[in-house]
Protein backbone atom coordinates (compact mmCIF):
# COMPACT_ATOMS: atom_id res chain seq x y z
CA UNK A 1 0.00 0.00 0.00
CA UNK A 2 1.46 3.62 -1.25
CA UNK A 3 -0.28 6.52 0.37
CA UNK A 4 0.87 9.74 -0.55
CA UNK A 5 0.56 12.37 3.18
CA UNK A 6 0.26 16.07 3.19
CA UNK A 7 0.67 18.05 6.17
CA UNK A 8 0.13 21.90 6.17
CA UNK A 9 -1.27 22.39 10.13
CA UNK A 10 1.02 25.01 10.84
CA UNK A 11 4.46 26.42 9.72
CA UNK A 12 5.79 23.25 8.06
CA UNK A 13 4.91 22.34 3.98
CA UNK A 14 5.42 18.95 4.00
CA UNK A 15 4.67 15.46 1.75
CA UNK A 16 5.66 11.96 1.88
CA UNK A 17 4.90 8.82 0.32
CA UNK A 18 4.84 5.89 2.79
CA UNK A 19 5.01 1.72 1.35
CA UNK A 20 2.81 0.00 3.93
CA UNK A 21 2.60 2.30 6.59
CA UNK A 22 6.26 2.16 7.57
CA UNK A 23 8.44 2.11 5.23
CA UNK A 24 9.28 5.89 4.03
CA UNK A 25 9.58 6.52 0.31
CA UNK A 26 9.79 9.95 0.33
CA UNK A 27 9.73 12.65 2.67
CA UNK A 28 10.02 16.43 2.21
CA UNK A 29 9.39 19.29 4.38
CA UNK A 30 9.83 22.95 3.58
CA UNK A 31 9.99 25.04 6.42
CA UNK A 32 9.36 28.71 6.86
CA UNK A 33 11.12 29.01 10.46
CA UNK A 34 13.25 31.86 8.80
CA UNK A 35 10.60 34.08 7.87
CA UNK A 36 9.01 33.25 11.33
CA UNK A 37 11.66 34.11 13.25
CA UNK A 38 11.50 37.92 12.31
CA UNK A 39 8.15 38.02 13.50
CA UNK A 40 9.07 35.56 17.07
CA UNK A 41 6.59 33.43 15.83
CA UNK A 42 4.21 31.85 13.42
CA UNK A 43 1.79 34.71 11.74
CA UNK A 44 -1.28 32.47 10.18
CA UNK A 45 -1.34 34.89 7.08
CA UNK A 46 2.11 34.94 6.31
CA UNK A 47 1.91 30.99 7.09
CA UNK A 48 -0.87 30.46 4.57
CA UNK A 49 1.01 32.27 1.61
CA UNK A 50 3.72 30.18 2.56
CA UNK A 51 1.65 26.98 1.92
CA UNK A 52 -0.15 28.32 -1.12
CA UNK A 53 3.52 28.52 -2.74
CA UNK A 54 5.14 25.49 -1.54
CA UNK A 55 2.23 22.91 -1.61
CA UNK A 56 2.62 22.23 -5.22
CA UNK A 57 6.42 22.03 -5.29
CA UNK A 58 6.22 19.32 -2.27
CA UNK A 59 3.63 17.15 -3.52
CA UNK A 60 5.58 16.93 -6.94
CA UNK A 61 8.77 16.50 -4.73
CA UNK A 62 7.80 13.64 -3.03
CA UNK A 63 6.71 11.55 -5.50
CA UNK A 64 9.40 12.39 -7.92
CA UNK A 65 11.73 11.73 -4.83
CA UNK A 66 9.52 8.20 -4.58
CA UNK A 67 9.83 7.77 -7.99
CA UNK A 68 6.27 6.82 -8.55
CA UNK A 69 3.20 7.73 -10.82
CA UNK A 70 -0.32 9.25 -9.27
CA UNK A 71 -1.44 6.11 -10.06
CA UNK A 72 0.89 3.80 -8.03
CA UNK A 73 -0.55 5.41 -4.89
CA UNK A 74 -3.64 3.91 -2.83
CA UNK A 75 -4.77 6.74 -1.05
CA UNK A 76 -3.94 10.46 -0.28
CA UNK A 77 -3.91 11.56 3.74
CA UNK A 78 -3.91 14.82 4.65
CA UNK A 79 -3.76 16.91 8.33
CA UNK A 80 -7.65 17.89 8.78
CA UNK A 81 -6.92 19.28 11.85
CA UNK A 82 -6.10 20.68 14.50
CA UNK A 83 -4.17 23.55 13.63
CA UNK A 84 -4.68 27.47 11.80
CA UNK A 85 -7.51 27.10 9.59
CA UNK A 86 -6.23 28.98 6.56
CA UNK A 87 -3.09 26.58 6.79
CA UNK A 88 -4.96 23.54 6.89
CA UNK A 89 -7.13 24.34 4.05
CA UNK A 90 -4.13 25.12 1.82
CA UNK A 91 -2.96 21.35 2.39
CA UNK A 92 -6.89 20.09 2.09
CA UNK A 93 -7.43 21.62 -0.97
CA UNK A 94 -4.57 20.29 -2.66
CA UNK A 95 -5.29 16.88 -1.30
CA UNK A 96 -8.55 16.86 -2.64
CA UNK A 97 -7.78 18.44 -6.21
CA UNK A 98 -5.02 15.40 -6.00
CA UNK A 99 -7.31 12.95 -4.87
CA UNK A 100 -10.15 14.26 -7.69
CA UNK A 101 -7.59 14.33 -10.93
CA UNK A 102 -6.30 10.99 -9.45
CA UNK A 103 -9.21 9.19 -9.29
CA UNK A 104 -7.97 8.24 -5.23
CA UNK A 105 -9.86 8.34 -1.87
CA UNK A 106 -8.44 11.32 0.68
CA UNK A 107 -8.54 10.55 4.48
CA UNK A 108 -8.30 12.94 6.61
CA UNK A 109 -5.65 12.68 9.61
CA UNK A 110 -5.81 13.90 13.03
CA UNK A 111 -2.12 15.67 13.71
CA UNK A 112 -1.71 14.91 16.88
CA UNK A 113 -2.64 10.82 15.88
CA UNK A 114 0.27 12.01 12.88
CA UNK A 115 2.82 12.72 15.75
CA UNK A 116 1.84 9.40 17.50
CA UNK A 117 2.12 7.04 14.67
CA UNK A 118 5.45 8.73 13.70
CA UNK A 119 6.72 5.84 16.00
CA UNK A 120 5.25 3.66 13.83
CA UNK A 121 7.51 4.23 11.13
CA UNK A 122 10.81 3.14 13.40
CA UNK A 123 8.69 -0.02 15.21
CA UNK A 124 5.41 -1.82 15.11
CA UNK A 125 2.99 -0.71 17.90
CA UNK A 126 2.30 -2.99 20.92
CA UNK A 127 -0.92 -2.70 22.81
CA UNK A 128 -1.63 -1.58 25.70
CA UNK A 129 0.68 1.69 24.68
CA UNK A 130 1.04 4.97 26.37
CA UNK A 131 2.01 8.02 24.28
CA UNK A 132 3.76 11.18 25.70
CA UNK A 133 2.54 13.68 23.62
CA UNK A 134 4.58 17.31 23.78
CA UNK A 135 4.45 19.31 20.96
CA UNK A 136 3.71 23.08 20.23
CA UNK A 137 0.34 22.89 21.11
CA UNK A 138 -0.13 19.72 22.99
CA UNK A 139 0.91 18.02 25.92
CA UNK A 140 -1.43 15.10 26.52
CA UNK A 141 -0.74 11.42 28.04
CA UNK A 142 -2.78 9.07 25.87
CA UNK A 143 -3.52 5.65 26.40
CA UNK A 144 -4.30 3.45 23.56
CA UNK A 145 -5.72 -0.03 23.47
CA UNK A 146 -5.22 -1.17 19.92
CA UNK A 147 -4.91 1.47 16.48
CA UNK A 148 -7.12 4.14 16.33
CA UNK A 149 -8.05 4.16 19.71
CA UNK A 150 -7.24 6.95 21.84
CA UNK A 151 -8.23 7.86 25.45
CA UNK A 152 -7.07 10.68 27.14
CA UNK A 153 -5.56 10.09 30.96
CA UNK A 154 -4.10 13.41 31.06
CA UNK A 155 -3.16 16.77 30.05
CA UNK A 156 -2.53 20.53 30.48
CA UNK A 157 -4.36 22.70 32.53
CA UNK A 158 -2.76 25.74 30.34
CA UNK A 159 0.31 25.97 28.34
CA UNK A 160 1.50 23.60 26.32
CA UNK A 161 5.07 22.16 26.81
CA UNK A 162 6.70 23.42 23.46
CA UNK A 163 4.74 26.93 24.18
CA UNK A 164 6.45 27.11 27.96
CA UNK A 165 9.79 26.65 25.84
CA UNK A 166 8.71 29.34 23.11
CA UNK A 167 8.25 31.86 26.19
CA UNK A 168 10.68 31.39 28.20
CA UNK A 169 13.42 31.55 25.06
CA UNK A 170 11.78 34.91 24.41
CA UNK A 171 11.99 36.16 28.23
CA UNK A 172 15.85 34.56 27.55
CA UNK A 173 16.30 36.56 24.21
CA UNK A 174 16.82 33.49 22.05
CA UNK A 175 15.62 33.01 18.71
CA UNK A 176 11.99 31.61 17.99
CA UNK A 177 11.51 28.63 17.75
CA UNK A 178 12.72 28.65 22.19
CA UNK A 179 12.79 24.72 22.04
CA UNK A 180 16.08 23.82 20.20
CA UNK A 181 17.91 26.74 21.82
CA UNK A 182 16.65 26.28 25.30
CA UNK A 183 18.05 22.41 25.21
CA UNK A 184 21.41 23.40 23.82
CA UNK A 185 21.73 25.92 26.27
CA UNK A 186 20.65 23.70 29.06
CA UNK A 187 22.86 21.20 28.08
CA UNK A 188 26.15 23.06 27.80
CA UNK A 189 25.05 24.66 31.28
CA UNK A 190 27.65 23.86 34.84
CA UNK A 191 24.71 25.14 37.19
CA UNK A 192 21.16 25.24 37.14
CA UNK A 193 18.07 27.44 39.42
CA UNK A 194 15.93 25.78 40.91
CA UNK A 195 12.21 26.51 39.94
CA UNK A 196 9.37 25.01 41.21
CA UNK A 197 8.00 21.63 39.75
CA UNK A 198 4.04 21.68 39.28
CA UNK A 199 3.13 18.19 40.34
CA UNK A 200 -0.60 19.34 40.42
CA UNK A 201 -3.11 16.50 42.68
CA UNK A 202 -1.11 13.70 43.53
CA UNK A 203 -3.40 11.13 41.12
CA UNK A 204 -3.61 13.61 38.44
CA UNK A 205 -2.02 13.22 35.35
CA UNK A 206 -2.38 16.70 34.19
CA UNK A 207 0.22 19.37 33.67
CA UNK A 208 0.66 22.86 33.89
CA UNK A 209 3.77 25.06 32.42
CA UNK A 210 2.11 28.75 33.02
CA UNK A 211 3.64 29.02 36.90
CA UNK A 212 7.07 27.89 35.98
CA UNK A 213 6.74 29.98 32.86
CA UNK A 214 6.37 33.10 35.71
CA UNK A 215 8.44 31.20 37.84
CA UNK A 216 11.31 32.20 35.65
CA UNK A 217 10.35 35.82 34.25
CA UNK A 218 9.94 36.55 38.83
CA UNK A 219 13.18 34.94 38.99
CA UNK A 220 14.80 37.54 36.08
CA UNK A 221 12.97 40.66 37.11
CA UNK A 222 13.68 39.94 40.88
CA UNK A 223 17.38 39.74 39.57
CA UNK A 224 17.67 42.59 37.83
CA UNK A 225 16.21 44.87 40.43
CA UNK A 226 18.83 44.37 42.39
CA UNK A 227 21.46 45.38 39.70
CA UNK A 228 22.09 41.96 38.50
CA UNK A 229 22.40 39.46 35.20
CA UNK A 230 20.51 36.29 34.68
CA UNK A 231 23.42 33.70 33.44
CA UNK A 232 21.17 32.51 30.77
CA UNK A 233 22.26 29.13 30.65
CA UNK A 234 21.66 28.36 34.35
CA UNK A 235 17.91 29.68 33.83
CA UNK A 236 17.39 27.47 30.79
CA UNK A 237 19.19 24.54 32.96
CA UNK A 238 16.82 25.09 35.37
CA UNK A 239 13.96 25.36 33.15
CA UNK A 240 14.23 22.13 31.46
CA UNK A 241 15.14 20.23 34.62
CA UNK A 242 11.65 21.38 35.77
CA UNK A 243 9.44 20.05 32.67
CA UNK A 244 11.30 17.10 32.13
CA UNK A 245 11.14 16.12 35.46
CA UNK A 246 7.60 16.64 35.88
CA UNK A 247 7.40 14.98 32.12
CA UNK A 248 9.33 11.83 33.10
CA UNK A 249 7.63 11.50 36.50
CA UNK A 250 3.96 11.41 35.58
CA UNK A 251 4.70 9.51 32.30
CA UNK A 252 6.11 6.47 34.49
CA UNK A 253 3.19 6.35 36.75
CA UNK A 254 0.89 6.32 34.41
CA UNK A 255 2.89 3.42 31.92
CA UNK A 256 3.09 1.49 35.56
CA UNK A 257 -0.96 2.22 36.38
CA UNK A 258 -1.89 1.12 33.01
CA UNK A 259 0.41 -1.63 32.76
CA UNK A 260 1.19 -0.79 29.37
CA UNK A 261 3.72 -2.98 26.86
CA UNK A 262 5.60 -0.06 25.46
CA UNK A 263 5.49 3.59 25.98
CA UNK A 264 6.18 6.42 23.42
CA UNK A 265 7.08 10.12 22.97
CA UNK A 266 5.88 12.32 20.17
CA UNK A 267 5.38 15.82 18.74
CA UNK A 268 8.16 19.11 18.83
CA UNK A 269 9.42 18.79 22.01
CA UNK A 270 9.77 14.56 22.31
CA UNK A 271 13.58 16.25 20.08
CA UNK A 272 14.28 17.91 23.39
CA UNK A 273 17.62 15.86 24.26
CA UNK A 274 17.55 16.35 28.09
CA UNK A 275 13.86 14.61 27.67
CA UNK A 276 15.00 11.84 25.71
CA UNK A 277 17.67 11.09 27.79
CA UNK A 278 15.36 11.29 30.75
CA UNK A 279 12.76 9.02 29.49
CA UNK A 280 15.18 6.04 27.92
CA UNK A 281 16.83 5.97 31.28
CA UNK A 282 13.71 6.00 32.88
CA UNK A 283 12.27 2.94 31.01
CA UNK A 284 15.09 1.45 30.45
CA UNK A 285 15.77 0.78 34.59
CA UNK A 286 11.94 -0.16 34.68
CA UNK A 287 12.58 -2.73 32.16
CA UNK A 288 9.30 -1.22 29.92
CA UNK A 289 10.18 -0.40 26.31
CA UNK A 290 10.19 2.99 25.45
CA UNK A 291 10.80 4.70 21.96
CA UNK A 292 11.02 8.27 20.64
CA UNK A 293 11.43 8.59 16.47
CA UNK A 294 14.80 10.31 15.50
CA UNK A 295 14.24 14.28 15.78
CA UNK A 296 12.93 14.89 12.35
CA UNK A 297 10.33 13.04 13.01
CA UNK A 298 9.21 14.25 16.33
CA UNK A 299 8.56 18.05 14.57
CA UNK A 300 5.62 18.31 11.63
CA UNK A 301 5.98 15.97 8.97
CA UNK A 302 4.19 14.56 6.32
CA UNK A 303 5.28 11.07 7.03
CA UNK A 304 4.09 10.52 10.45
CA UNK A 305 0.26 11.72 8.68
CA UNK A 306 0.44 9.22 6.19
CA UNK A 307 1.72 7.21 8.64
CA UNK A 308 -1.38 7.80 10.61
CA UNK A 309 -3.73 7.71 7.52
CA UNK A 310 -2.29 4.28 6.21
CA UNK A 311 -3.31 2.62 9.74
CA UNK A 312 -7.32 4.34 8.91
CA UNK A 313 -6.69 3.25 5.56
CA UNK A 314 -6.60 0.11 6.81
CA UNK A 315 -9.55 -0.09 9.14
CA UNK A 316 -11.50 1.27 6.59
CA UNK A 317 -11.82 4.88 7.11
CA UNK A 318 -12.56 7.26 3.72
CA UNK A 319 -13.07 10.48 3.32
CA UNK A 320 -14.93 12.41 1.14
CA UNK A 321 -14.93 15.92 -0.95
CA UNK A 322 -17.00 17.91 1.88
CA UNK A 323 -13.76 17.48 4.14
CA UNK A 324 -12.68 21.03 5.97
CA UNK A 325 -10.48 21.97 8.18
CA UNK A 326 -11.12 21.50 11.51
CA UNK A 327 -9.10 23.75 13.74
CA UNK A 328 -10.21 22.60 17.05
CA UNK A 329 -10.78 19.02 16.11
CA UNK A 330 -10.82 16.61 19.34
CA UNK A 331 -8.68 13.14 19.25
CA UNK A 332 -11.47 11.15 18.67
CA UNK A 333 -11.23 7.22 18.46
CA UNK A 334 -11.56 5.79 14.73
CA UNK A 335 -11.74 2.32 14.47
CA UNK A 336 -14.38 -0.02 15.66
P1 LIG B 1 0.90 20.78 17.57
O1 LIG B 1 1.64 19.59 17.09
O2 LIG B 1 0.53 20.72 19.02
O3 LIG B 1 -0.24 21.16 16.68
P2 LIG B 1 3.08 22.24 16.42
O4 LIG B 1 2.81 21.36 15.25
O5 LIG B 1 3.31 23.68 16.19
O6 LIG B 1 1.91 22.04 17.49
P3 LIG B 1 5.44 20.74 16.70
O7 LIG B 1 5.94 21.13 15.36
O8 LIG B 1 5.05 19.37 16.94
O9 LIG B 1 4.29 21.71 17.21
O10 LIG B 1 6.53 21.17 17.74
C1 LIG B 1 7.03 22.50 17.75
C2 LIG B 1 7.42 22.81 19.17
O11 LIG B 1 8.48 21.93 19.56
C3 LIG B 1 7.92 24.22 19.38
O12 LIG B 1 7.28 24.75 20.52
C4 LIG B 1 9.41 24.05 19.61
O13 LIG B 1 9.98 25.02 20.47
C5 LIG B 1 9.45 22.68 20.24
N1 LIG B 1 10.75 22.03 20.11
C6 LIG B 1 11.40 21.68 18.97
N2 LIG B 1 12.62 21.16 19.26
C7 LIG B 1 12.73 21.18 20.62
C8 LIG B 1 13.74 20.80 21.55
N3 LIG B 1 14.90 20.30 21.16
N4 LIG B 1 13.47 20.96 22.88
C9 LIG B 1 12.29 21.46 23.30
N5 LIG B 1 11.33 21.86 22.48
C10 LIG B 1 11.53 21.71 21.16
MG1 LIG C 1 5.92 23.59 13.54
FE1 LIG D 1 2.85 19.24 15.41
Amino acid sequence: IYILGIETSCDETAASVIKNGHEIISNIVASQIQSQQRFGGVVPEIASRHHVEQITLVIEGALLAANLEPADLDAVAVTEGPGLVGALLIGINAAKAFAFANGLPIIGVHHIAGHIYANQLMQPMEFPLLALIVSGGHTELVLMEGHGSFKLIGETRDDAAGEAYDKVARVLGLPYPGGPAIDKLALESDDAVEFPRAWLERESYDFSFSGLKSAVINYKHNLEQKGGTIVPSHVAAGFQQSVVEVLTAKTLKAAKEYNVKQVIAAGGVAANKGLRASLEMTFEKEGIHFYVPPISLCTDNAAMIAAAGTAMFMDGKRGNMEMNGRPGMPLASWSK
